[in-house]
Order: C-alpha cells, then sequence, then structure tokens
C-alpha cells in the first residue's frame, strides 16, 4: 500500500527520511537556483552563490544548537567511519592514553581504528548485557592526563542513547552523534569534539559535520597527511579541497526546515511523542514484542524489538511491508527489528506503524 501523496513510510536506518518540504524545495530549485541559471551542484565552490550556501550551514547549526565562538564547525567527507581514524590520527600523541566507552557495534570499529595509531582502552562496556543499556557516569574509567573520552550517543544497532553525559573536567569528550545530532538538547560546552554521518538526522549521505572546540585544532599531531588535519579544514573553512556541495545545500535546507517548525524544542516533542507510540506498542503487548534496550537507557531515534521467534518476526516484517513500511528489519549483524524514527520521520508514520503493531498482535497472539 502507497499512501496518497506515494511516499512510503520510511523507517530505514540510514540513510534515511528526510523533510518533505526539504525534498520539495530541492526539486523547485533543481534546474534554476536562485536565477542563476544553473543547478547548485554547477556552481564553484569558490564563487558567492555556492560561499552563502555553505556559510548559512554553518550559521544555521551554531543557532540550532548554541554553539559558542571557540569551537570550528567543519563539513568532511568518509563518513562517521573516517572520524574514527581522523580522531586518533590527530590527538593520540605518542605517550598519551584513549578511553572508549563500548556501547554498541559503532563504538567498538571507532575503539579498533584508535587501537591501530596508540594507546586506547576501555573506559566501560556494555557487551555483557548485549549492550542493553548505557553506563552510569560513574563506572566510567578514565584519569585526568587521559589525552580523550570517547562515547557514542545513540547506539544505532542496539537502540540506546545517552541520556546525561559525564562531566569529564580536563578530558576532551569526544561524541559520535551521527544518529541523534539535532534530536534532542545538549551542553556543547561539555564536548571538545562531536561528530556526524549526515545521512540520518542532518541531510543525504556525503557529508560529516564536526564540531571541534578551538584549542584541540592546535594540540593535534602535525605529521600526518594533510587531509587528516583538523586544522587545514577549520583555516580553510573547509574549503582545502571541493567540499560535498550539493549535501551541504541539503543540509543547510534541513536545518532551516528545523529551525521553521521550531526549533530544536519542537523537535524534542515530536520525537518524545513518536517513539511514545511504538514503545507503548511493545509495553501494552505483554511480551509479544520484546523490547531489546533497558527502559531507562531506551534510544528515541532507533526503536529495538523481537518477536518470539523467528518465524513470527519474518511474518511481522513480510506483513508490514505489504502495508507500507519500509526499513524496519534489524541491523544485519542482530536481527529482529528496529523502527529508526529520525528527526524528519512524520508523527503519522509512527502511529501507522503502532497501530499496525497492535492489529498483527491481536491476530497473531
Ligand atoms: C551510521 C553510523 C556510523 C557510520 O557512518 P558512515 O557515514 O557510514 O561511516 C557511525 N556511527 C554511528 C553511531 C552511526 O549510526
Amino acid at each position: 500500500m502507497i499512501q496518497t501523496n506515494e511516499r512510503t513510510y520510511n523507517f530505514n536506518a540510514g540513510p534515511s527520511a528526510l523533510p518533505q518540504p526539504v525534498l520539495e524545495r530541492a526539486q523547485q530549485e533543481l534546474l534554476n537556483f536562485q536565477d542563476t541559471g544553473m543547478s547548485i551542484m554547477e556552481h564553484s565552490h569558490r564563487g558567492a552563490v555556492y560561499e552563502e550556501v555553505h556559510n548559512k550551514a554553518i550559521t544555521r547549526l551554531k543557532d540550532l544548537l548554541s554553539i559558542p565562538d571557540d569551537y570550528e564547525i567543519l563539513f568532511l567527507q568518509g563518513g562517521g567511519s573516517l572520524q574514527f581514524s581522523m580522531i586518533p590520527m590527530n590527538f593520540l600523541q605518542n605517550g598519551k592514553k584513549a578511553g572508549y566507552v563500548l556501547t554498541g557495534a559503532w563504538s567498538e570499529k571507532a575503539f579498533s581504528e584508535a587501537k591501530l595509531f596508540g594507546d586506547a582502552f576501555e573506559a566501560a562496556s556494555t557487551k555483557g548485557s548485549n549492550y542493553r543499556h548505557i553506563p552510569k557516569n560513574e563506572e566510567l574509567i578514565y584519569d585526568s592526563s587521559d589525552t580523550y573520552l570517547h562515547l557514542t550517543s545513540n547506539n544505532t544497532i542496539f537502540g540506546t542513547q545517552w541520556r546525561e553525559y559525564p562531566d569529564t573536567g580536563s578530558v576532551p569528550l569526544i561524541a559520535d552523534m551521527s544518529s541523534d545530532i539535532l534530536s534532542i538538547p545538549f551542553d556543547i560546552n561539555k564536548f571538545g569534539l562531536i561528530y556526524a554521518g549526515a545521512q540520518k538526522n542532518l541531510g543525504p549521505s556525503g557529508v560529516t559535520v564536526v564540531i571541534i572546540r578551538k584549542d584541540l585544532l592546535e594540540k593535534a599531531n602535525s605529521n600526518i597527511p594533510t587531509m587528516m588535519k583538523y586544522s587545514i579544514h577549520a583555516k580553510n573553512n573547509s574549503l582545502y579541497h571541493t567540499p560535498p556541495t550539493f549535501g551541504i545545500y541539503m543540509l543547510g535546507e534541513v536545518l532551516r526546515w528545523i529551525q521553521d517548525i521550531g526549533g530544536l524544542k519542537e523537535i524534542t516533542k515530536r520525537n518524545e511523542e513518536k517513539a511514545k507510540l511504538i514503545y507503548d506498542a511493545i509495553d501494552e503487548s505483554k511480551g509479544f514484542y520484546i523490547g531489546h534496550a533497558e527502559p531507562a537507557s531506551r534510544s528515541l531515534m532507533n526503536i529495538t524489538f523481537r518477536l518470539r521467534n523467528e518465524d513470527l518476526e519474518k511474518k511481522f516484517l513480510t506483513e508490514a511491508c505489504k502495508e507500507g513500511f519500509v526499513g524496519l528489519n534489524g541491523h544485519r549483524s542482530v536481527g529482529g527489528c528496529r523502527a529508526s524514527t529520525y528527526n524528519a520521520v512524520p508523527y503519522e508514520n509512527c502511529k501507522a506503524l503502532s497501530e499496525f503493531m497492535y492489529h498483527f498482535k491481536n491476530l497473531n497472539e
């Protein structure tokens, strides 16, 4: 079943749903951007037209996240994954140590990359509970001489999310926010560096946002390839080389959309309402649906659950697919089901999924 406007119920984990008004605007502007007679994709990245798009995206992000002037905003490539390497390359100097909080597959990957460069250690791990929860801040092990502490704010595959970040004092806190940036407010001042691939909450794939405190730029290793240096990208306003111009344009439009609907406060309200619809369907099912995350660690962005056996899961996914729901399979590494309810996923789609879940339960109990 396709909705009347021919958009499916898209619950993809990434790349994922984009706000419809953003897609419509991009379509409108595609052939002739601001009366320039060409697409934004065809403009020089050194020209005034593109420059305004680029700088507006930066200003909007600063505004939405209340980012003070002692931070630099960078638009890089290589996804969240390249940040796994760039961070230790820049900061894990000889003899220094960096802690990694292991809360799922992405933090494990970041940890493995860091070990290739230097002395990375486990600051905490929730592997023992199959990553069902986020550790308490007092459980984290790190030392004031560490070069940084790394965590993953939202665990896309397991469906858990940090609610309260640790105060790490003089140790720069680094967070992979790929799957929950701009979904709930957080205090940027607690962090030395934040990074996020755009394709979950910010826009299409191809752009990675990095927000870095300026004092860290000076502390970075200098004997690494030029393209890997945060300082080079900062010095050149992310125009050291050709940036992904269309992706940055789309990112700017997604940020405009968030501003237009009421900013982070409104987005948070919507995300809480959306997630509740689906978590309620799980909780009220009395064990027909089995949520993966412990309730206190539940993610507002990725809702992970299983059914009592794989046959029933298959049936659920097949019937959901027939009803027009897309992307409900769990990550290939863990199976089960996952609904990704990122910023751009409309309330109505979550409502439809919740209703489908009640309906499916009643027929299959
Ligand atoms: C998707 C994701 C990544 C990987 O992003 P790529 O852009 O594919 O490299 C990293 N971290 C988290 C938390 C993610 O959700």
